[in-house]
């Protein structure tokens, strides 16, 4: 069975033109198909896929499709049409993707429209994708969803193939929580929930992922750690993949004979005149309104411009059935006349514009004839104009102005940075970019030509694939796998055929179950007992690993022949020793952690603060449920806040936020009592505490980890509960298991 890739965007790749009866079909030669064609054909960076699949609305009717699907088969993609009908389409598209989600998402709120109905149709519309695709999709194939009009596709996918590998990839930027939180309650669990079916979520900046985890911090309540979300016993990853262009494309396009021949023409009739060029989709998120504003108070403050400058701004038709987009144009129609007429002369028209598209040669032609970009978004999920403009600069010639709201900006530090607010800079930018030396263009284009080069549109769909089969990797080692009878006794035989054994056990949760106050949980005889027997066993040595200060332990534990380690490494005691520590007590930030925490004591009733040598806890396993959840979150945040300058660390444990000195963690204990001499490990625990010591030791042959509880971990094996887990330690010396 050959490895297959599932591409979905809104449009398949096809431009289709109905006249007369019959249908004429071209293939879209965009970003997107570029970079999966040229990743799929590059053996050395496919990861072994053979048929690529493309699922997306074709832009025609069913019956027109039928007749034009023979001219696109033995294709690179096979397509996979996906009708929705006109009506429900509508309300999709032009309603909630583009009325809603994209002035949201592009910081214009009040923009936006809120209609249910067209909610409503958004997810039948997504439901109609999934109903397309469940057809073909096996769960072995890879799905590569694209942008904000699927926002819900993933999860849909993922209830029917739980298995199946998802990327999805945002092509929009995602906006900051108190921006995101204007859209509807439901309406935002939805779309967080529906991107959290992927493995991997994508955006163009660290920015917008960043704004992303923090959405899903406080609408779903899922933190994440290093970028990764524990989603459902599952992990998503997201990260930053800026998309970019075929730069070789735009680069050689500049010596094509048709590229010259229009450039020369171009260029005999700008004559000496310096130009200006921008082009542009019509949307409001483009600044163009504040880019003809810059231009006219440049020639106010330059009138030595006056004649020696034109400014060609080409405008592509884009949503005119949306009537946010349909009134720009009348505005940008009528500043344009007034501009022209209140600046230009018989013999100089300023602004040279046109409401149209340029071909590929005409654009090129006009990146490299003109002296100066002027990209000025309000916001831009990328802005692949500034990159095809310096791609296209092979004489390393001409300047880039740019908005530092496009997700370029980042990329290209060399271009002169502006804010589309500022029509005074702007236009400055403008004086200084016409004057330039040509020593500082070429050095300033050399920079940015380099970083687009070496991070080109294959770049990035490669990276983004590397990133995909690295986190279901590290998925397949992180999940539920319950300890069975047969592995049981496995794990036994292997005790008992070891001469030296290290047996690692957490205290609270994992030997123990909770209680509602921490001072309760002392333990039983049973648990006692077990735990006397491990440890006089002279070929063990019982270590008890706990978040616990030393005096607790020492008090419920010190008697017994085992080893203890206190506050997850921070204090140790040998068996019959005495306690020490390397570590430094919690002294100069214990008062200011404390302040902190004791505000949420009053704001969140049931919950409490513990003051042990090396930390600060703050407890809410009493708290409402929902409260307790809420105030943990912001009370995390706001450490993390506080403790940024500070070397100490904030962590998330069972209904507890702790603060402690930096460089303690279970993992980092256990690496100094491991000797080489062990032939047998085995370590338990029930806590995200707990998953430090479970990665140090996923790659020991020698070691058994086991999680307490049903949630997915880096541990071998799941078992149910503390109960559990003592009869399994009570056993280790028993011939067999009988099942419980
Ligand atoms: N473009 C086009 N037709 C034109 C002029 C430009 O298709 O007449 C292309 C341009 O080459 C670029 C894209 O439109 O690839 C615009 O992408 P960008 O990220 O700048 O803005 P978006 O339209 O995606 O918001």
């Amino acid at each position: 069975m050959s490895k297959r890739l599932f591409v979905i965007s809104n449009r398949l790749p096809v431009n289709i033109t109905v006249s007369n009866g019959s249908a004429d079909v071209t293939e879209s030669t965009g970003g997107l198909v570029t970079a999966i064609s040229s990743f799929i054909n590059n053996a050395q960076v496919n990861d072994g896929f053979e048929e690529t699949y493309w699922a997306g609305v074709p832009g025609c009717n069913s019956s027109t499709w039928k007749k034009i699907a023979q001219q696109l088969v033995n294709k690179e993609f096979h397509y996979v049409p996906v009708f929705i009908k006109k009506n429900i389409y509508d309300k999709y598209y032009n309603g909630l993707s583009n009325s809603t989600i994209w002035p949201i998402f592009h910081y214009f709120p009040s923009y936006a429209e809120y209609n249910s109905d067209h909610y409503e149709k958004y997810l039948l519309s997504n439901e109609e994708f999934f109903n397309q695709l469940k057809r073909q999709l096996k769960a072995d194939d890879t799905v590569w969803i694209h942008d904000y009009h699927l926002l819900p596709l993933a999860s849909m996918i993922r209830k029917e193939f739980p298995e199946i590998t998802i990327g999805f990839f945002l092509h929009i930027p995602f906006p900051c929580y108190e921006v995101f939180r204007i859209i509807p309650d439901k309406w935002q669990k939805d779309m967080l929930e529906g991107m959290l079916g992927a493995d991997l979520i994508g955006f163009h900046t660290m920015d917008y992922a960043s704004h992303f985890l923090k959405s899903v911090q406080l609408v779903l309540g899922y933190e994440n750690d290093m970028h990764i979300v524990q989603y459902k016993n599952r992990l998503v990853k997201v990260d930053a993949f800026p998309i970019s262009i075929d730069y070789t494309k735009f680069s050689e396009a500049y010596d094509d004979e048709q590229v010259v021949q229009v450039r020369d023409t171009l260029k005999k009739q700008f004559g000496t005149q310096k130009v200006i060029f921008s082009v542009d989709r019509l949307d409001y998120t483009k600044g163009v309104h504040n880019r003809l504003r810059a231009f006219e108070k440049f020639i106010e403050s330059n009138p030595q411009y006056r004649e020696q400058v034109i400014f060609v701004m080409v405008v592509v038709p884009s949503r005119d059935a949306i009537s946010k987009y349909a009134e720009r144009k009348k505005m940008i129609d009528e500043y344009i006349g007034n501009l022209n007429s209140r600046i230009g002369t018989i013999n100089w028209q300023p602004v040279i514009y046109q409401y149209n598209t340029l071909n590929f040669q005409e654009l090129v032609a006009m990146y490299t004839a003109c002296d100066l970009a002027l990209i000025t978004p309000l916001r831009d999920g990328m802005n692949l104009v500034a990159k095809e403009f310096v791609a296209s600069r092979k004489d390393e010639r001409g300047v880039l102005v740019l908005s530092e709201m496009a997700g370029a900006a980042k990329e290209l530090s060399e271009a002169l940075a502006i804010n589309p607010n500022d029509i005074e800079d702007i236009a400055e930018k403008i004086r200084y970019g016409l004057e330039m030396e040509e020593t500082e263009q070429h050095q300033r284009m050399t920079k940015m030509r380099t970083a687009i080069r070496s991070y080109d549109v294959v770049a990035w769909a490669s990276d983004y694939f590397a990133q995909l089969k690295k986190i279901r990797n590290r998925q397949h080692a992180f999940k539920i796998k319950l300890l069975d009878t047969v592995s049981r006794n496995e794990l036994t035989g292997c005790y008992q055929n070891a001469a030296s054994r290290l047996i690692l056990l957490d205290y609270d949760g994992t030997l123990r179950p909770f209680v509602a106050q921490p001072s309760q949980a002392s333990p039983g005889a049973e648990l006692l007992h077990v735990l006397m027997e491990l440890g006089e066993n002279p070929e063990n040595d019982v270590f008890v690993i706990s978040g616990r200060d030393s005096k607790t332990l020492e008090k419920w534990l010190g008697h017994l022949p085992v080893n203890l380690i206190s506050e997850h490494g921070a204090g140790i005691k040998y068996k019959h020793g005495e306690w020490y520590s390397d570590a430094h007590p919690s002294v100069e930030w214990r008062s200011l952690i404390c302040s902190i925490m004791e505000h949420y004591v009053l704001r969140c009733s049931g919950s409490f603060i513990e003051l042990k040598d090396f930390s600060v806890v703050w407890h809410f396993r009493n708290c409402e449920a929902d409260k307790g959840m809420l105030r943990a979150t912001e009370l995390y945040n706001e450490l993390l806040d506080y403790t940024n300058s500070i070397d100490i660390q904030v962590i998330k444990g069972n209904k507890i936020i702790e603060v402690r000195t930096k460089g303690i963690n279970k993992g980092i204990a256990i690496k100094k009592i491991i000797k080489d001499n062990y032939d047998f490990i085995l370590a338990c625990g029930d806590d995200t505490t707990d998953e430090d010591m479970f990665l140090q030791l996923s790659e020991n042959p020698k070691a058994y980890t086991i999680k307490v509880g049903m949630s997915a971990s880096y541990a071998k094996y799941n078992v149910y509960d503390p109960g559990l887990m003592l009869s399994l330690l009570g056993s280790l010396g028993a011939d067999v298991y009988e099942s419980r």
